[in-house]
Parts: C-alpha cells; sequence; structure tokens
C-alpha cells in the first residue's frame, strides 16, 4: 500500500495551472509540491508563457502548464484540495477571471462526466484554452481526448509559438517528485 493512495485504486487525472500575479514560476513550483501531498505526479508539461484568456484582456501575462496525476481523492475532494493549494499561494478571488496567483484547474478526471454547480469534468474550457489543448501531448499517450478516445499530439516549439505560446524554461526543483513517481499505474477503467 502506498502513502499517497491509501490502497484505493488510484484515478488519473489531469490538472491545467497558471499563474499571473507575483512570481509566477514560485507560485506554480509550490503550488505542484502542495499537490503532491495528495497525488502523485507523473508528467509536467514545459511551461509557456502566454497572453491572458477571457474577458479581462488588462492583465498580466501567465506562465501556464498542465500535469498528470494520480490520486485516491473523489472529485469533490480533489476540487477542494487543488482550492487549499490556491489559497495557500495567497489566491483571492476579488474579479472572476481576474489576475490570480495560482489558479488549478480539473481538466480530466478519468474518463468522468460531471455536471455539478462547482464542478464540471472535463472542464468546460478545456479545448478553448489553447495552453490545455497544445500542451497535453507532452503528458504522453496515457491522456486520451475523451471525446475520440484519441491520444493528443506532442507540439513543436514553433507549433506553441504559432497559438501564442513562448515555452521557457522548466521549473526547477521538482526532479524529486517526478522521480518518485514516473510509472503510471493502468487502471481497469481507463482506456
Ligand atoms: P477560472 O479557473 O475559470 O478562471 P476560478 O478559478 O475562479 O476561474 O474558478 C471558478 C469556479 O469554477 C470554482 O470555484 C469552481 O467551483 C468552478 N469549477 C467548475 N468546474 C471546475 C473544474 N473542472 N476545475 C476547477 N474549477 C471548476
Ligand atoms: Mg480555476
Amino acid at each position: 500500500m502506498d502513502a499517497i493512495h491509501g490502497g484505493r485504486t488510484p484515478i488519473r487525472v489531469v490538472l491545467a495551472m497558471g499563474s499571473n500575479l507575483g512570481d509566477r514560476r514560485a507560485h506554480l513550483r509550490e503550488g505542484i509540491r502542495g499537490l503532491s501531498a495528495w497525488m502523485e505526479i507523473h508528467a509536467i508539461s514545459r511551461v509557456v508563457e502566454c497572453p491572458p484568456w477571457g474577458p479581462i484582456a488588462d492583465q498580466p501575462p501567465f506562465l501556464n502548464l498542465v500535469l498528470l496525476a494520480t490520486t485516491a481523492l473523489e472529485p469533490h475532494e480533489l476540487l477542494e484540495k487543488t482550492q487549499e493549494v490556491e489559497r495557500l499561494r495567497g489566491r483571492e478571488r476579488v474579479v472572476d477571471q481576474g489576475p490570480r496567483t495560482l489558479d488549478v484547474d480539473i481538466i480530466f478526471y478519468d474518463e468522468v462526466k460531471l455536471d455539478h454547480p462547482e464542478l464540471t469534468i472535463p472542464h468546460p474550457d478545456w479545448q478553448g484554452r489553447p495552453f490545455v489543448r497544445e500542451l497535453l501531448g507532452d503528458l504522453g499517450k496515457d491522456v486520451v481526448d475523451p471525446v475520440s478516445g484519441r491520444a493528443f499530439a506532442p507540439r513543436s516549439r514553433d507549433a506553441l509559438r504559432a497559438q501564442g505560446l513562448d515555452p521557457v524554461a522548466p521549473l526547477e526543483g521538482l526532479e524529486e517528485i517526478q522521480f518518485r513517481s514516473s510509472e503510471v499505474p493502468s487502471s481497469g477503467a481507463l482506456p
């Protein structure tokens, strides 16, 4: 039995993270460290800088990434923990879709489809956000499009740039977390 999954079947989840306030790299790095208390981190995409999305265009550029993890948390527990990690990085919800120190969104939770007032899975805007769409191919063949069942193709640097996503240096200090959990356990429920 391992400490994180507590003997329960690990569920494969994809999370998206973003920061556009303060020390963006530190928020992402410490956010991932915080999440690793609740999940095994298996793969982290490239980090890209991109212009703000959504209705508030007048805000600083984001650093964004997506990651593949496994967890024993139920969807709502996972939302609770991701929001706790956001709070620990000083996130304040002042303006909807405004600047934030750390945003953690649940993109996929296994093949689960959920439509709850507080939690929609897959994330309602996952195809609309270029960084999510374009970076999913960084996470390996275990991550598939829940609709088509197809894996995502990794994008070249130029392809990312063509979408307005500028790859920056990888986050430091996370080697230990990823090394510990390089194997993605297979689950019967997964494709
Ligand atoms: P956004 O991420 O859309 O920019 P917020 O981070 O402020 O905005 O999230 C607003 C609300 O979205 C959260 O309080 C949460 O209840 C809800 N939500 C619905 N589906 C999801 C999801 N898949 N992942 C994260 N939050 C979600
Ligand atoms: Mg969010």
